[in-house]
């Protein structure tokens, strides 16, 4: 051991060093980012298997980099949640989806809930009091907005989160429990989660209808979530193939390419507006 210079671990160190200094550049930026505006909320319809109708959107973060354009949420988010910039992104997140309900509101249009992504990291004591001032501030009611939460949030303790959501759960805030099936929780915790909906991964949609391990996956899935009368959620639908066999299971919703990428809010509006359908 000693003098000679491993080259595996040589390139090793490099590339660690090229993803740091990418990183703190990704961090910096994102701060001015938040500061100049660049951040939007894009819309992904949510829609019913039963009567094909929008009857739901997810709001996703999208970085309007002046430099690289339309930045994705896998680029920046793991790097603001590194960091604790996520609360700030978060934060701005639910009050940039609440302004935008209560526009589309004054406009006069029928919205259906809105969900908006929850980090683990801002899932603390304090959000159903920030949750409050925001609905407040924007005069939504709380039955306007669903908050997508994942199993990591469970690093808190069981017990505070339950707390948490239970608070929430009050407010007349409704739960979806996201990547449902990719976490590391029991079962055991998801009969004590107040959650309303549960949203199952695109990692078990894409396999449909034809890998074997996909569909048995998928069928318990609806199975237990109709047995604790929770709706549920196709992630990441893209073919008609994977639609039928999910509506043949009993799922109620399907999110996807299928039906339309995240677009917007312009655009997810004139979709509403002309009553488009499955
Ligand atoms: P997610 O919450 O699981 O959101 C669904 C992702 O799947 C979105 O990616 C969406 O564009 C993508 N998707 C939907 N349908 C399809 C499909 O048919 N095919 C394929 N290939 N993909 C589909 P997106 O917008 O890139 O967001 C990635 C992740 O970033 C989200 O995953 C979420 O974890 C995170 N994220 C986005 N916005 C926020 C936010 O405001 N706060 C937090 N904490 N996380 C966010
Ligand atoms: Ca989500
Ligand atoms: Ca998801
Ligand atoms: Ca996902």
């Amino acid at each position: 051991a000693g003098t000679s210079m491993e080259p595996a671990l040589l390139f090793f160190s490099e590339e660690m060093n090229q993803h740091a200094k990418e990183h703190l550049r990704i961090e910096s930026e994102l701060r001015d980012a938040l500061a100049n505006g660049e951040l939007l909320l894009y819309y992904q319809p949510k829609v019913s298997l039963r009567s094909g109708r929008i009857v739901g959107a997810e709001a996703l973060l999208r970085w309007r980099h002046p430099v690289r354009g339309l930045v994705s949420p896998g680029v920046f988010i793991p790097v603001a949640e590194e960091t604790g910039l996520i609360m700030e992104l978060g934060d701005w997140a639910i009050e940039e989806a609440c302004r935008q309900i209560r526009q589309w509101h004054d406009a006069g249009l029928e919205m259906p809930p809105v969900a908006v992504n929850l980090s683990a990291r801002q899932f603390d004591t304090g959000l159903p009091q920030r949750m409050a001032a925001v609905l407040e501030r924007h005069d939504v009611s709380p039955e306007q907005v669903m908050l997508e939460i994942t199993e990591s949030l469970l690093v808190r303790g069981a017990d505070t989160v339950i707390g948490i959501m239970n608070d929430l759960v009050a407010m007349g805030l409704a739960l979806a429990l996201d990547d449902f099936g990719t976490g590391y929780s029991s079962l055991a915790y998801l009969k004590k989660f107040p959650i309303s909906t549960l949203k199952i991964d695109r990692a078990f949609v894409i396999g449909l209808p034809h890998e074997e391990n996909d569909c048995a996956i998928a069928r318990a899935i609806v199975t237990m979530a109709q047995q604790m009368r929770q709706e549920i959620v196709a992630e990441g639908v893209e073919t008609e193939d994977q639609m039928t066999f999910l509506r043949d299971l009993g799922c109620d919703q399907l999110q996807g390419y299928l039906f339309s990428q995240p677009v917007p809010a312009v655009d997810f509006q004139r979709m509403l507006g002309e009553g488009r359908r499955l």
